[in-house]
């Protein structure tokens, strides 16, 4: 082997890296060591405490430091399983320990050996026990699977947590050319740690400190990035002017009073700061929040309306080909009245719709105002927009930056206006530290007549009760969601779980139409479950969280969520405001797996809670300690890293960024920074 070892090297080079491990780490993307620092732990186990065997309790997870004196695998035929049984004894006294079906052990570790032990303590009938313990000689300085806060990776089939602990150890002791992007005086500036620190702290913290400390570094970067792409896209901006979009004062209020309901304040208020900003050369970026289902939508479609009676065209960017299909759906019914093209642009689809032929059809030209609602396939060169006064995207990562740039590219004389609707809560404090020029508009109040969502939080046992509500509500006329959990953080489209949950409603429901709806599917099938869904042709759908944002079906009056302790909270809350919509009352039933204490806390308070904002940042306050790092839970606009309370970070990249544009413009001196910045962030669709 060698000894020392490039970024780029393949995995390969790695001890104990065979054919199998390397298609295994392929299948997580893993191929380079770079692939291997980055794989990331999503949380720590704490297995610090060291005990004297004497002093074991049961209940406790403990850490004992031994040697072996006897072990030897059997094999149960009952109950069809090996059993590895070791006796551990320290100068205190003599433990059992106990493994299930892991017989190579009693190869692996053999009498006389000395061993550290982590794991929780269990009765037995005499006495004490360790069941199924991590385990490892204590042959090595440092320890990597007990006796300390040991990393736990997503994995997939067959590649173990140990492997992945000591494949990253290796390339953390055998790296050697790992290039630090970030300036050398900015890291000092700010007392920031060195990269290949801040790796081998993020997989090996030695105690909290070390792990805060890698992981305000990683915060750092991502909003340093962040900052720097807003303020690049800026540049362009100021540059040049966007088109003076004038109120038009009786277009707006025709669309107004076509509408099947009458606006809430908010809304009223959001619409006319949106039309106002317009009138104005400057380019508008604006922030619309509000919870889910207070009708940001119709606020959007209030500016689309002002703008198109400017003469110049809209585009709405939805972040799913769903979604997409759904505001087409939707905005088609609003502007039924509409002298103007809408059309549909997706990957899978591609659709206009004239609701009513102007006169005279023939004389339109390409420069006549449209709609065009679509997803990122709106950025292709193809998509032909029109001209563009206002671009409005939903549900977009980090407020859109990205889109915002990518609009802006397209045209090379004006540019459009920026409405980037979302329901994530922003603080204003967190506002005010990612950009000065970002307005923020919320809808705090629901459309009224909203019947609030009765959300039951039921034991394992309660399964039952859940279904035969939701059964009775569905031969009534009702909908259903069925939202089926991720199975694992490798398996992010939880196509497994879903699939069989699928199977067994659909004989539970007997006579009743259910659907099946995941990430994994191909488009035009999900899009054909859900439009079937919307047009009651299905009664039931079960779905991967891929319903979370904004589909809007107001028939549906039930949601059961299936593991609901794997959802972070504020995405709970999301996916409730699926039901709810229309008039009469719904209900949100939050069946757990699990039930620890600290699950029973967290769905009891979403039970108990209806406000969005106080979920997010109860759901901050309640992390265990242990589980930390960007995962599936975070869900604060997509960062990795950072949460709703980073704002003090947030400003403190806010004012580097600026520092590093003012004193070199074009990042000359920092190519490394600026090579990351092209390719930051990835599109996770
Ligand atoms: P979100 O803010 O979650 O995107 P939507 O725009 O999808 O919410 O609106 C949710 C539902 O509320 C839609 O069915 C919409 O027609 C309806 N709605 C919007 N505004 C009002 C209102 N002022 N009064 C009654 N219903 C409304
Ligand atoms: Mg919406």
């Amino acid at each position: 082997m060698k000894k020392t070892l490039s970024a780029e090297s393949a995995v390969t080079y790695l001890h104990g890296v065979g054919p199998t491990a390397e298609k295994r780490l392929a299948a997580l993307g893993i191929r380079a060591i770079k692939d291997l620092l980055w794989h990331l732990p999503f949380r720590y186990d704490d297995y610090r405490t060291l005990h004297r065997i004497a002093s074991l309790r049961v209940g406790e997870v403990a850490t004992v430091t031994g040697t072996i004196d006897a072990i030897a695998t059997r094999r149960s035929f009952r109950r069809r399983l090996t059993v590895t049984e070791a006796l551990v004894s320290d100068d205190s006294g003599t433990l059992k320990v106990i493994w299930f079906n892991q017989p190579y052990l009693a190869n692996t570790l053999r009498p006389g050996d000395r061993v550290m032990l982590s794991g929780k303590v269990t009765r037995r009938q005499q006495g004490i026990q360790l069941a199924s313990p991590a385990y490892e000689k204590r042959d090595r300085e440092e320890t990597l699977h007990v006796g300390r806060l040991v990393p736990i990776y997503p994995t997939t089939a067959g590649l173990t947590e140990r492997q992945l602990r000591y494949f990253i150890s290796q390339a953390l002791r055998l790296v050697q050319n790992l290039e630090d992007p970030m300036p050398e005086t900015l890291c000092k500036s700010e007392s920031l740690l060195p990269l290949t620190q801040t790796l081998s702290w993020i997989h090996f913290p030695h105690d909290e400190h070390e792990r805060d400390r890698a992981l305000e570094r990683l915060k750092f970067d991502e909003l340093l990035f962040f900052q720097l792409q807003r303020l690049f896209a800026e540049r362009h901006t100021h540059l040049r002017p966007a088109p003076i979009i004038p109120f038009d004062k009786s277009a707006v209020q025709s669309f107004v009073h076509s509408l099947p309901f009458t606006l809430t304040s908010g809304q009223r208020r959001v619409a006319w700061d949106v039309i106002q900003d317009m009138t104005a050369q400057t380019p508008m970026y604006r922030l619309l929040e509000g919870e889910v289902g207070s009708g940001k939508t119709v606020v959007a479609a209030i500016a689309a309306a002002n703008v198109l009676a400017a003469g110049l065209s809209v585009a709405l960017m939805a972040p799913t080909e769903i979604l997409a299909r759904q505001h087409f759906l939707t905005l088609m019914d609003l502007f039924k009245h509409a002298a103007f093209p809408l059309a549909l642009h997706t990957h899978a689809f591609h659709e206009h719709a004239f609701q009513k032929k102007p006169q005279g059809e023939s004389d339109r030209s390409l420069t006549d105002p449209r709609f065009t609602i679509g997803t990122h396939a709106l950025l292709e060169p193809s998509a032909d927009l029109g001209n563009l006064g206002l671009v409005i995207v939903d549900e977009q990562h980090r407020f859109g930056v990205e889109q915002r740039r990518a609009f802006q590219q397209r045209s090379s004389e004006m540019i459009p206006h920026f409405l980037s609707l979302t329901a994530t809560p922003i603080p204003r404090t967190l506002a005010l530290a990612i950009a000065g020029d970002l307005r923020i508009s919320a809808l705090r109040v629901l459309p009224k007549g909203r019947k609030p969502i009765r959300t039951q939080y039921l034991a394992p046992t309660d399964r039952e009760s859940a279904y035969g509500h939701a059964i009775r509500e569905a031969k009534s006329g009702r909908q259903i969601f069925i939202v089926a959990p991720l199975i694992e953080p490798s398996d992010a489209l939880g196509v497994a779980s879903a699939t069989a949950l699928f199977a067994e409603v659909t004989s539970m429901f007997a006579g009743l139409r259910v659907g099946l709806l995941h990430g994994k599917l191909p488009s035009k099938t999900k899009d054909a479950a859900l439009l079937a869904f919307a047009r009651h042709e299905l009664d039931v759908l079960v779905a991967t969280p891929v319903v979370e944002v904004g589909i809007d079906i107001p028939n549906a009056s039930v949601m059961i969520i299936e593991g609901a302790e794997r959802f972070g909270l504020a995405q709970l809350h999301q996916l409730r405001g699926r039901v709810g919509r229309g008039a009469s009352a719904s209900t949100c039933f939050l069946l757990a797996g699990t039930e620890t204490p600290l699950v029973k806390r967290r769905l009891h308070a979403v039970a108990t809670t209806q406000d969005g904002f106080a979920l997010a940042e109860l759901d901050l306050s309640l992390r265990g300690p242990g589980d930390l790092v960007g995962t599936t839970q975070s869900g604060f606009l997509d960062f990795h890293f950072a949460t709703l309370g980073d704002h003090g970070l947030m400003e403190r990249a806010r004012n580097a960024a600026e520092k590093l544009l003012t004193d070199d413009p074009t990042l000359h001196a920092f190519p490394l920074l600026k090579k990351q910045l092209r390719t930051f962030p990835a599109h996770s669709e």
